[in-house]
């Protein structure tokens, strides 16, 4: 494929090497030095033109990953399927990524699935090829060490001026090759405040049910981004914007559309305004809260099916907890270190409204996280307010070390960089 490259100069764009971690700008004209082709590419580009402060740095290159690893010592090579050298600065990995090929030309070892999904593919190939295998215009700008200048094969300069996303290539396809770009541009739209152009959204409520095929794995991922990055809530507007969130968390969007008073997305919009502002505060976030709010709709109403047939309040509860943590792990891999304290959240619930064994409820572990989800509910339907005030008064005689755990469930998810799953070129399942 030849595609006209436009060249943007340091002069006519805004990224400077201030806003580029020292451990990259090493990377970068180390590589440079070599005598080799040395980018900065995709998200951090993007973030630095979009006026917010990118996060990690990732790096093409036409080096292979054999000769990066020559060139640094603190450098491993990670990857079976498609090989990429990570250089490590302490806590800080930078990715450097030789450019990818088109790779249907026969020469690599592509397959495609029947239904279009790439399932393999292994070559390396041009700077422009590297460029039209990204997802978004606004992904596939490049940053030239040689001379900061932005190289721009798609038209991503100007989409990110004009605050726009958009597909390279033909949407159906591309959504069609990897389902999971559909939430990436959920994601990406609600994080940089972007529209989605009208060819990249169209396919997106047709093809929506295509996401029940991506890895659980990766959409656990793709939940911690869309919901744990400050976002949250503007992420999850656009989800259901897009009938997306009736795929990806189905039996909660079954509940709030029965539930006729709204309480329920109440509630859940104001756990995740509360988790935006955390971020935003830098402090702790915690998957499991997050999936108990995000589930709690879905818990309500099946606890509700149960007793309706005959069941006892207090098998409903945890009959409704299991049955509702194994339909959604089938679609998203909540590991058990998150779903057990998410249902332990939600079985402690009943016991704020009884007001009884309280000193064994304070010095539960969970408690501090089920009394802010508790809270939460209070504070959304009137109903709990006397309970809640009651509960507000053990929370203040009992400080220390279950003050500070509250939403610290197990907190690794903050995905170090290592974390990260790789996945360019869609799902390998
Ligand atoms: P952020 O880091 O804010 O989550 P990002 O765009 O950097 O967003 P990454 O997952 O870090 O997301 O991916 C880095 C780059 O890899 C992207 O900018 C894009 O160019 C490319 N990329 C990632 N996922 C895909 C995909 N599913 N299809 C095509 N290209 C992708
Ligand atoms: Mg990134």
């Amino acid at each position: 494929m030849n595609r006209q490259v436009t060249l943007i100069p340091r002069d006519q764009h805004p990224i400077s090497r201030k806003q580029i971690s020292t451990s990259a700008l090493r990377v970068l004209y180390r590589l440079h030095e070599e005598g080799y082709a040395a980018f900065l590419v995709g998200g951090a580009v993007r973030d630095a033109l979009a006026g917010i402060a990118p996060k990690d740095f990732d790096i093409a290159t036409d080096a292979t990953p054999e000769q990066v690893r020559g060139l640094f010592r603190n450098c491993r090579l990670i990857g079976r399927r498609f090989r990429l050298a990570h250089v490590v600065f302490g806590r800080e990995i930078i990715e450097v990524a030789t450019f990818r090929g088109q790779s249907d030309d026969g020469t690599g070892d592509r397959q495609v699935h029947q239904d279009g999904r790439v399932i393999r593919d292994n070559v390396y190939g041009t700077i422009e090829e590297d460029a039209a295998r990204r997802d978004f215009t606004a992904n596939a700008l490049y940053y030239n060490i040689a001379d900061f200048s932005i190289h721009d094969y798609v038209g991503g300069f100007e989409d990110v001026r004009a605050r726009r996303l958009r597909l390279i290539g033909s949407p159906d396809d591309r959504y069609r090759e990897d389902p999971v770009r559909m939430l990436r541009a959920a994601r990406l739209a609600a994080k940089l405040q972007f529209d989605i152009s009208p060819e990249t959204a169209e396919p997106i409520p047709r093809l929506a049910s295509l996401l029940t095929q991506a890895a659980p794995a990766r959409l656990f991922d793709e939940c911690l981004k869309l919901f744990l990055s400050g976002h949250a809530v503007r992420s999850f507007e656009g989800l259901e914007r897009m009938g997306l969130l009736a795929v990806l968390l189905p039996d909660t969007a079954k509940a709030l559309k029965s539930n006729s008073n709204g309480s329920l997305k109440a509630m859940l919009l104001r756990g995740l305004a509360q988790t935006d502002e955390r971020v935003a505060r830098g402090d702790s976030v915690s998957p499991a809260f997050l999936f108990s709010l995000l589930l709690w709709p879905a818990w309500c109403r099946t606890k509700a099916q149960l007793e309706a047939n005959g069941m006892h309040a207090a098998e409903a509860q945890q009959r409704a907890a299991d049955k509702v943590t194994l339909q959604q792990v089938h679609l998203i891999a909540i590991p058990r270190r998150f779903s057990m304290p998410m249902q332990e959240i939600w079985l402690l619930q009943s016991r704020f409204s009884q007001r009884k064994r309280v000193g064994r409820l304070v010095a539960h572990p969970r408690f501090r996280a089920a009394y802010d989800f508790f809270k939460l509910r209070a504070d959304t339907g009137a109903s709990h307010a006397e309970d809640a005030a009651f509960w507000a008064s053990q929370v203040v005689e009992t400080p220390g070390e279950q003050g500070e755990t509250n939403w610290d469930i197990a907190v690794d998810d903050a995905p170090p960089r290592t974390r990260k799953r790789r996945r360019r070129s869609g799902p390998t399942s």
